[in-house]
């Protein structure tokens, strides 16, 4: 028996990965092929080391909450080679009226689990202040299944929590539109506050409570929210690559399209050559998917094809520490779209984890694009890392040009989850069940961060073996 996993990103190498896990826990005997149409293995994560920099081209950490990344490393040891985040510096900025302003302690993502800070925060105005205090007064509304971001955060908290806070902390995540980002598929547990105890802000403070508890039995408190590696993300890859067989990982091998056949699939690959196999995990980007499956499911395609995506790029920037005024006294910052920057968001590498920058040095991380700011994404290379650098210069005030400046695009590459994903979601699945032996992962479906799509890949390889194995494939 052989199975294909179809795209080397994190979801694909957590699916091969899991395959052989499931393979000497159930003492099988099959072939797992990973095939990456690219040359080299991770997708969007990637690190690089120059002149002492530790460099991260694509995502720099993932959080433990979601404990699927976690549970992962553990399992393949790499426990020991994950680092917390600084916590002298747990602190991230807002661009507010072109200068950083603190976002409020205890400020998560859409509301407030502490008064005080909000109400001696210059970001909002006593008006907007008031008006997200309403919402612990405001009825339920009772909307259809799904809401946009924005739409919620104004009918519970008020515009001003939106425009200066919340549209630019979600774009952070998800380079997303607010009026068309839906929230039952990115941040339900939202939606579910505002249903059980009729108000966000209670719905936090009580499960901010809970959450302390949680966390200290589950992870020992050992872990910060955000972890990353000594060595940065390539770790992960490069420990889950080293774990397949000898040849199991091919790389430059763009698939095409896959078929079935009487015994089972066929595979085809852009050297003209096919594979046949029993099953396959298809862990590309949707639109991707949606090309290979094209002649097998033309209405499979088309559900895939509806799936959006956003480019964005991230800009690694060094400077001599001693040319920075500000004192980077934080993660970093995000920027509201109402502040007409082209920088969308920009990290403070180097104090953020250690090691990412020799000594007198710092190493800063922007990211531009996405979908609300699509036409920067376009600008020519000089020009993009030109436009950010001088943002940063005058909002962290810098003197001193860097010390180097690198670019990585991630084309197409941020899923966007628009109001309805997951009925979108639940028929693609529909549709795919109808397949027996093929399955799909990655970060279209059902998250978008790191521990989302080692759940994907993890479940799609247990899944489509169980249905493999079953005799009459139900
Ligand atoms: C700039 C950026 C920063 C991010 N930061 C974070 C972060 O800090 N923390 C976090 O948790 N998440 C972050 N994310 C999100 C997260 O990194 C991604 O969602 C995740 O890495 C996607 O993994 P994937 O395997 O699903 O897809 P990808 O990484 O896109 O991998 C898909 C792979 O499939 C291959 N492929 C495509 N078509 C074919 C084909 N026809 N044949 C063979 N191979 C094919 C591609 O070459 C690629 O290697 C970030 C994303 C971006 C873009």
């Amino acid at each position: 028996m052989r199975i294909i996993v179809i795209g080397g990103g994190i979801s694909g190498l957590s699916a091969a990965n899991r395959l052989l896990e499931l393979r000497s826990e159930k003492n099988l005997s099959f072939e797992v092929i990973l095939l990456e149409g690219s040359g080299r293995a991770g997708g969007t994560i990637s690190t690089r080391y120059l002149d002492g920099f530790l460099i991260e081209e694509g995502p720099d950490s993932f959080i433990t909450a979601k404990p699927w990344a976690l549970s992962l490393c553990r399992r393949i040891g790499l426990d020991s080679e994950l680092i917390p985040t600084n916590e002298a510096y747990r602190n991230t900025f807002v661009v507010h009226q072109g200068r950083l302003v603190s976002i409020p302690e205890g400020f998560l993502m859409l509301a407030p689990t502490r008064f005080l800070p909000v109400l001696k925060s210059p970001l909002f105005s006593w008006r907007g202040k008031l008006r997200m205090a309403l919402d612990l007064a405001l009825p339920r509304e009772r909307k259809s299944d799904d809401e946009s971001l924005s739409s919620f955060i104004t009918r519970r908290l008020g515009r001003e929590v939106l425009e200066r806070l919340a549209q630019p902390l979600i774009s952070g995540i998800y380079t997303a539109d607010p009026e068309k980002l839906s929230l039952r598929a990115t941040m339900p547990q939202f939606l579910e506050m505002e249903e059980k105890h009729g108000s966000v802000i209670k719905g936090m403070l009580l499960g901010k409570r809970a959450k302390n508890r949680d966390h200290y039995k589950e992870s020992g408190a050992r872990y910060s929210i955000f972890v990353s590696f000594k060595e940065g993300m390539q770790t992960l890859v490069d420990a889950l690559s080293a774990r397949l067989p000898k040849d199991a990982l091919r790389l430059n091998q763009i698939v095409k399209r896959v078929v079935m056949t009487a015994e089972g699939w066929r595979v085809f690959t852009n050297d003209c050559a096919w594979l046949d196999v029993d099953g396959i995990i298809i862990a590309t980007p949707a639109y991707q998917a949606a090309a290979l499956v094209e002649g097998l499911d033309p209405l499979l395609a088309e559900d895939l094809s509806k799936i959006q995506y956003s480019s964005s790029a991230v800009i690694n920037l060094a400077y001599k520490r001693n040319e920075i005024s500000h004192p980077l006294d934080g993660f970093g910052f995000v920027v509201p779209i109402i502040e007409k920057l082209n920088v969308i968001a920009c990290s403070f590498s180097s104090v953020k984890f250690p090691g990412r920058a020799p000594a007198g040095s710092v190493l800063l991380r922007c990211f531009v694009g996405g979908a609300l700011n699509p036409e920067v994404y376009e600008l020519d290379d000089s020009r993009l890392i030109n436009t950010a650098h001088k943002e940063i210069c005058s909002l962290l005030g810098i003197k001193g040009e860097p010390l180097f400046a690198l670019l990585n695009r991630h084309p197409q590459s941020m899923p966007q989850y628009h109001v309805g994903h997951l009925k979108h979601i639940a028929q693609i699945n529909s549709t795919v069940s109808k397949h027996k032996g093929l399955a799909l992962a990655g970060n279209a479906y059902n998250g978008v961060g790191i521990p989302d799509c080692v759940r994907s890949g993890e479940e799609a390889a247990e899944a489509l073996l169980s249905q493999i194995l079953s005799k009459d494939g139900s």
